[in-house]
């Protein structure tokens, strides 16, 4: 049985400590368990409860005022990214029929 890398510093020397694994370079301990309830609670969702990915495609799921103009309600987004660092709230970003590139919050868009 091998066991996986370090997730902090991804050295391979892992071992087990009781039902922690350990890493003994950056002194690191988890449980698999524990990261994957990290793994969900870090996941990025609609408000519908899609799940939201690099790539994915949406589309606005309420009218938005951008300026003096409406980002109608349905319209298309494409080529979602997801921000490792939210700016003022918009966690993702992606390509607005007709807006370009913007940024956006996860729960203005539905996940087709
Ligand atoms: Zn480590």
């Amino acid at each position: 049985m091998s066991l996986p890398n370090c997730p902090k510093c991804n050295a391979s020397y892992t071992y087990e400590d009781g039902n922690m694994l350990v890493c003994p370079m950056c002194f690191y301990e988890w449980t698999e368990e524990g990261l994957k309830i990290a793994e969900e609670a870090a996941k990025i969702r609609d408000p519908f409860g899609n799940e939201i990915v690099d790539g994915a495609e949406a589309i606005i799921a309420m009218d938005l005022k951008l300026g003096s103009d409406t980002i109608k309600q349905g319209t298309k987004v494409k080529g979602i990214t997801i921000l490792d660092y939210p700016q003022d709230g918009h966690d993702i970003q992606g390509r607005v029929d007709g807006f370009g590139l913007l940024l956006l919050k996860s729960s203005v868009i539905k996940v087709r």
